[in-house]
């Protein structure tokens, strides 16, 4: 049996070592989800919700626990683990109601009644990278599981504790077995048994725009549902007339939260020229004055990175010639440590504005006028979200307007709340998650014509 150990990012101490799912053992778990559908999408709806619900209890009685697991194996602040914690309850709470509102349609037509039901898929096959451990698991499997669905886990090779822990939760809760099941394992064997396995009738990705390429080409083999949740280089665009003080001491957090490694990651900053050197005299205490240590000390805002590879592909950005303005600190000795970095890159096609660094580097440009911001903005292959700072409110909706993202914020850096949809343009991804939409791509819509004429 081949195993994982798993590394403590922050101090480089051995962890659990976690076996690894073969592909065999993906497919039995995939036949035993598949046999536990009939009876789970027959529960009745209230029956569903009320294990939905517990589900979120046990979640909310666990989240200190949860927390800490997400602190030592993936080095995430203990603020944020906690506060993901809590949002995988909340996700769940939010979904528990769905079962009891999945309303079909009733549409007038002649010589009988015509209704339409939203039916379940089957299996969905949930892939999860290691940046949100549990978060975006959540996102998948509680819309999932709320339309009749079950539900098979993939977590990120290197951070499978949490997920692990959730489904050890979801059966303490009652839920019935292998209608949840979380399967620790490599891309290339579980996850790519996933996209191939014909009972499993939807895969929902999130992880590279590379491999979530792959996963669609995969899909489509069996012309099977895909939803994709990918890269960023989100735009942080202020303007002249915004409080600057304000855009500059929020735009760290916007970056450098979760060292960096966030899909939303605001990693472009883009200032109107007139306000250029203000706001670089403001952004340099914010970025210099940003703690970076322990991420299971309550005051960290930054831990380390994720792992020693991760960090020399991060540093491979930033040589010796880069064009850095100022750095923050980070701790030395163990721990895949790096600091915050702020680079003023002269070239559009530098690397440092097109590529996702998913790491603590921000690049600053200054812009010309509204045009030229969006012009900016928009000079990406992707789209997923971006902020914009001004005190102007036809400014704020006109750029909104503009930029292509699918999740933006005027004077915040705000992304995901869970009643809201997430997801993104062009080479960000394909479908939406989270808020009231969601339930639609987890299942099919079925048209039923009922003859009246009598005869
Ligand atoms: P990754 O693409 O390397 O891996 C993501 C997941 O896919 C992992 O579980 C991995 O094991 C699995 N995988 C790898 N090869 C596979 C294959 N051939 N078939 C099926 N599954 C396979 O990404 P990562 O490095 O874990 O995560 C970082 C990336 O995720 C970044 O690009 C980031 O922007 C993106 N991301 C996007 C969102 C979003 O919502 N848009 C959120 C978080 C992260």
């Amino acid at each position: 049996m081949s195993t994982i150990q798993l590394v403590n990012p922050a101090d480089e101490t051995p962890l659990e070592e976690v076996a690894l799912t073969s592909a065999p053992e993906t497919d039995a778990a995939i036949a035993r989800a598949a046999a536990a559908h009939a009876s789970w999408r027959r529960m009745a709806p209230a029956d569903r919700a009320r294990l939905l619900r517990r589900f979120a209890d046990a979640v909310d009685a666990d989240v200190e626990h949860l927390a800490s697991l997400e602190v030592r194996n993936s080095g995430h602040t203990l603020t944020n683990a906690r506060w993901e914690a809590g949002h995988v309850r909340d996700v769940l709470e939010y979904y528990a109601a769905a079962p009891e509102r999945l309303f079909g349609r009733q549409i007038p037509v002649a010589g009988g009644v015509d209704v339409t039901f939203q039916e379940p898929l089957g299996v969905v096959g949930v892939i999860v990278p290691w940046n949100f451990p549990m978060p975006i698991a959540v996102w998948g499997f509680a819309p999932a599981l709320a339309a009749g669905n079950c539900v098979v886990l993939k977590p990120a090779e290197i951070t499978p504790l949490t997920a692990m822990r959730l489904a050890s939760l979801a059966r303490e809760a009652g839920l019935p077995e292998d209608v949840f099941q979380v399967l620790p394992g490599k891309g290339s064997v579980v996850g790519q048994r996933f996209v191939e396995h014909p009972l499993v009738r939807k895969v929902s990705f999130t992880g590279s725009t590379e491999v979530g390429k792959q996963v669609m080409a995969g899909c489509a083999a069996q012309v099977k549902r895909v939803t994709l949740e990918l890269g960023g280089k989100s735009a942080n665009i202020v303007f002249a007339d915004a409080d600057l003080e304000k855009a500059a001491a929020a735009a760290p957090g916007g970056v450098f939260d979760n060292a960096g490694q966030d899909c939303c990651a605001r990693s472009r900053i883009l200032v109107e020229r007139s306000a250029f050197d203000r706001f670089m005299e403001l952004l340099e205490p914010a970025v210099t004055g940003f703690r970076v240590g322990d991420p299971a000390s309550a005051d960290t805002e930054m831990g380390p990175l994720i792992s020693g590879e991760h960090r020399a592909k991060v540093a491979s950005y930033v040589p010796s010639d880069a064009p850095v303005a100022f750095r923050g600190s980070a701790p030395e000795g163990p721990g895949f440590w790096f600091p915050p970095t702020v680079v003023t890159p002269s070239r559009a096609d530098d690397p440092l504005l097109r590529e996702e660094v998913f790491g603590p580097v921000v690049a600053v440009v200054p812009f010309d006028d509204e045009d030229d911001a969006v012009r900016i903005a928009n000079d990406s292959e992707y789209g997923l979200s971006g902020s914009i700072w001004t005190r102007d409110v036809g400014r704020a909706f006109r750029v909104s307007r503009g930029v292509e993202a699918g999740n933006l914020s005027v004077n915040s850096h705000s992304s995901v709340r869970y009643a809201t949809p997430f997801g993104g343009f062009k080479q960000s991804g394909l479908g939406r998650e989270l808020g009231p939409d969601a339930l639609a791509s987890f299942t099919e819509t079925k048209n039923v014509f009922l003859a009246t004429e009598e005869r």
